[in-house]
C-alpha cells in the first residue's frame, strides 16, 4: 500500500514544520495512528513503516485486531467513549485511555489493571468549547479529578486530551487548543509533586494538526490524513 508511506512522509514533513515554527523538536510529537474501522492488515503496513502507537474508538473492533496484531509491539490507546461495563477489556489490553471523564471509570480502570503490567496511562479528557452533545469534564472539575485518579495505584496520569469544536474559524480553535495548553499548566502549577509526568496534551487532528502542536500538542491523533477516507457509517464521537 504505497499511500500509507506516502501519508506518513507528508504527515512527518507537516509535524516538523510546525514544530520548527514553534521552536519545539519533531520528536516532542508523538503521531497515533487512529485505526478505527481499519483492518489488521493495514495497521500491519502501518506499522511496518515505523509507526507503533495506534489508536482506537470501538472495542470490540479493537480487541479483534489487538488479537491478531499480537507479535507486533504495538502501543494500544483507547481513544473512544468508555462505559463502566467495559473498562475491564480496556484494562487488560491497551497501554493508554484518552477518555478518563469521571472517577467511577478511572477507578474501575486502576482495580482492573493486573500490577504485573505497567500502570495504564490516562488523560482526562475536557469539553473545551462546552459543547451539549461531547464528551469531558468541565474545566473547574479537572483539579479535583486529577488529583482523585493520581491516588489510584494503577493508572498514571499524563495529562488532558480535547476534541474542539468543528469549525472553520483558525482563531477560534487556535484559542480552543491554547486553553487546553493553560490548563495543563496550572494543573501542574496546582499539583507540583506531579508537574513532571504531566507532560501530554493529545490534540490535534487530520485538518488541525498545525495548530494544535503550535499551541503545544504532544500527541496528534490522526486517521484521515494517514490511511484515507472513512466509510460515512461510523462517525467520531
Ligand atoms: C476518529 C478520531 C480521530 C481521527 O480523526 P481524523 O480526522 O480522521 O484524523 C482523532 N481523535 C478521535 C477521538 C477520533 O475519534
Amino acid at each position: 500500500m504505497p499511500n500509507i508511506e506516502h501519508n506518513i512522509a507528508k504527515l512527518y514533513q507537516r509535524i516538523a514544520a510546525s514544530a520548527e515554527k514553534s521552536a519545539r523538536k519533531p520528536e516532542s510529537v508523538l503521531l497515533l495512528a487512529v485505526s478505527k474501522t481499519r483492518s489488521a492488515q493495514e495497521i500491519q503496513t502501518a506499522y511496518q513503516l515505523g509507526l507503533h502507537h495506534f489508536g482506537e474508538n470501538y472495542l470490540q473492533d479493537a480487541l479483534d485486531k489487538i488479537e491478531q496484531l499480537k507479535d507486533l509491539a504495538i502501543y494500544w490507546h483507547f481513544i473512544g467513549p468508555l462505559q463502566s461495563n467495559k473498562t475491564r477489556l480496556v484494562a487488560e489490553n491497551f497501554d493508554w485511555v484518552h477518555t478518563i471523564d469521571r472517577l467511577k471509570i478511572a477507578q474501575r480502570l486502576s482495580d482492573q489493571r493486573s500490577s504485573d503490567k505497567a500502570p495504564l496511562n490516562c488523560c482526562i479528557q475536557v469539553n473545551i468549547d462546552r459543547e451539549v452533545s461531547k464528551s469531558g469534564i468541565a474545566a473547574e472539575e479537572l483539579e479535583n479529578l486529577a488529583s482523585q485518579i493520581l491516588a489510584l495505584p494503577h493508572l498514571r496520569l499524563r495529562g488532558l486530551m480535547a476534541i474542539p469544536a468543528l469549525s472553520n474559524d483558525h482563531h477560534q480553535q487556535a484559542q480552543s487548543f491554547a486553553k487546553m495548553a493553560t490548563l495543563l499548566r496550572q494543573l501542574r502549577a496546582q499539583i507540583p509533586a506531579a508537574a513532571s509526568q504531566l507532560d501530554t496534551l493529545s490534540m490535534g487532528m487530520s485538518v488541525d494538526l498545525e495548530l494544535a502542536i503550535k499551541e503545544g500538542a504532544s500527541i496528534v491523533r490522526i486517521g484521515t490524513a494517514l490511511f484515507g477516507p472513512r466509510s460515512p457509517i461510523k462517525k467520531i464521537n
